[in-house]
């Protein structure tokens, strides 16, 4: 067993090009994202090191306490946001965040697009869906998908890259990731953000262009 992350980070990746080429795919089509939320930059500073440059937090407060630093000291990085997101919170993540994966209602996409206007940065945006149907999930419905992603577009200007899911705890991932794939390409939409430790193969046989995997990378939170 490994027991430092920058070697499970070389896994992680391996098992990510055994998945992609195992469906025919190119490795390069999907980018990792190391979830380091919960760890602190002495923890995260080895995965810089030995070059990976996409990394995942889920809270604004937590990311903008150390981040900017790294930021600094490795300009080429890219940071991805992979939780909910308060509209009072818009101004902060999109100076803060290069990708947003959780646009899931209109305020919080007006709220983005009156930001991105005001500091002339433009973060590339999912749109989270709640494919489970749970009722304390974030993400917008299947069916409002359409008119939400309507609304980014032609009325706020906002690109959209791809869509976004979490399956719920207790079902089968395959049937959700099927799912998100198949909406994804109704709505014309390449990027798919889904898969975590227990399930990123899966998830890339079935297309994601980012899995976003935390615990199997730097070991288990708290
Ligand atoms: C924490 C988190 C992950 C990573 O979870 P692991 O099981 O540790 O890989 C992925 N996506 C979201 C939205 C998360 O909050």
């Amino acid at each position: 067993m490994s027991d430092d992350a920058a070697t499970r980070l070389g896994e992680t990746e391996k098992r990510v090009a055994v998945a992609a080429k195992g469906v025919g795919r190119d490795p390069e089509e999907v980018t990792l994202i190391a979830v380091s939320k919960m760890f602190l930059p002495d923890d995260i500073r080895p995965v810089l090191a030995v070059g990976h440059r996409h990394f995942g937090e889920n809270r604004v407060q937590e990311a903008q306490g150390k981040w900017p630093v790294l930021k600094t000291e490795f300009p080429d990085l890219t940071l991805h946001l992979i939780g909910p997101l308060q509209s009072n919170k818009a101004r902060e993540a999109v100076a803060l965040f290069d990708v947003i994966h959780t646009i899931d209602r209109p305020k919080i996409a007006k709220a983005l697009a009156a930001e991105m206007d005001k500091q002339g940065r433009r973060p590339q945006l999912f749109i989270q869906v709640n494919t489970g149907e749970e009722a304390q999930k974030a993400g917008v419905l299947a069916a409002e998908t359409g008119a939400l992603l309507a609304l980014c577009r032609d009325e706020l200007g906002l690109a959209i890259a791809g869509l976004m899911c979490i399956p719920p705890v207790d079902e089968e991932p395959a049937i959700h990731f099927a799912f998100l794939a198949k909406l994804a390409q109704e709505l014309g939409l390449k990027g798919l953000s889904m898969g975590m430790s227990g399930d990123f193969d899966t998830a890339v046989e079935m297309g994601a262009t980012h899995v976003r995997v935390g615990s199997a990378i730097f070991g288990a939170r708290g």
